[in-house]
């Protein structure tokens, strides 16, 4: 008989990891919503190897106070909530208290870390959930995490990791919809030594789409503001021209976070049916500002995906910003017969 026994927390962490953690661009993901978070208003993200070897994060937000950076490694420690309750009116994109013990049970990490008000900021050095190394430094205010070597203990998960050029290919796609969720963040984006990325940061989402998408598409987008009781809608959508082969230029935030929703897709892309040519769909930042209480974000530990409380409203929702918006500034508009 096999003895029934409580892992240790290192094995546990390792394994949790697994959930969040699924190579270069989750670590990524997860440490520019810390940064996002923290208030930053400039993130520089750089990667190695398709981040593989090397990724550094450095911010200009909050930073972390000394006596609980050791702390914020930990699992399920979190300042964003207290008790579930709290999920009903959160905001921030974090909220598990999981990022930081999952990235650091796997891979090597560095942190510098310091708040305004502190003298010296914090060194921590942390390797396989094992912390190496703690001492006072001297740095500006905000957070540089450096991450390397990821998976270097856990080679079941390494074999899985693509080549460096896939793995920086998402990392790339990460950094544009980040760009284009948050056009009030400078972001800076390293490969190998070429910066691929660099926003403004003024706040301005049609600069932001012209860095990652370009001139031509930067140019063909109509300005959409729409609001219905609780549901704030703003952004760009593409003038029917625009349309492209596949889904990947449809981008839905929801309270400053990148999401796949099929209902939304659904709505937006029946809006602009009889304007497009079968198998095109169309192009469009848009972000939809909520109450928490009416959309569960905790449905996946990536936070992908979203349950809105009523799906039948929110399609009605979109279809309708979409259908005016388009109505408004392309279509003539119809005048009556007794006019
Ligand atoms: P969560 O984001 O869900 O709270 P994390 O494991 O990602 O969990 O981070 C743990 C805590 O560490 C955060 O709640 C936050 O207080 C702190 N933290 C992490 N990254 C940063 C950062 N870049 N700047 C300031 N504080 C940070
Ligand atoms: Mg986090």
């Amino acid at each position: 008989m096999q003895t029934i026994k409580i892992l240790d927390t290192k094995t546990i962490n390792k394994i949790a990891a697994g959930e969040v953690v699924e190579g270069p661009k989750s670590v990524v993901k997860e440490l520019v919503e810390n940064s996002i978070d923290a208030g930053a208003t400039s993130v520089t993200v750089e990667i190695k190897e398709g981040g593989i070897s090397y990724i550094r994060i450095m911010d200009n937000g909050s930073g972390i106070p000394k006596e609980q950076v050791k702390t914020a490694f930990l699992r399920h420690a979190t300042s964003k909530m207290s008790e579930i309750e709290d999920l009903e009116h959160i905001f921030t994109l974090g909220f598990r208290g999981e990022a930081l013990a999952s990235i650091s049970a796997v891979s090597q990490v560095e942190i510098v870390t310091k708040t305004r008000n502190e003298e010296t900021g914090t060194f921590l050095e942390i390797s396989g959930g094992e912390i190496k190394n703690i001492q006072d430094t001297s740095c500006m205010e905000g957070t540089t995490i450096i991450v390397k070597n990821l998976f270097y203990n856990v080679p079941a998960r390494r074999k899985f990791l693509k080549k460096p050029a896939t793995e920086s290919g998402f990392v790339s796609d990460l950094m544009n919809k980040m760009a284009l969720g948050h056009p009030e963040v400078s972001f800076r984006y390293i490969n190998n030594d070429t910066t691929m990325l660099h926003t403004a940061g003024n706040g301005d989402l049609k600069a932001s789409v012209f860095y990652v998408y370009g001139k031509e598409a930067a140019n063909s987008m109509l300005p959409l503001c729409y609001k219905k009781e609780e549901y704030g809608l703003t952004g760009l959508i593409g003038k029917p021209e625009l349309s492209r082969g596949n889904r990947s230029y449809e981008n839905l935030f929801i309270n400053g976070r990148f999401i796949k929703n099929k209902v939304v897709a659904t709505a937006v892309e029946d809006a602009y049916k009889t304007r497009l040519l079968i198998g095109k769909f169309p192009v469009f930042v848009l972000s939809l500002e909520v109450p928490p209480s009416q959309v569960d974000v905790n449905v996946h530990p990536a936070k992908l995906e979203v349950r809105f409380k009523n799906d039948d409203e929110i399609y009605d929702f979109f279809y309708d910003a979409v259908i005016k918006t388009m109505e408004q500034q392309i279509l003539i508009p119809q005048v009556g017969w007794d006019k």
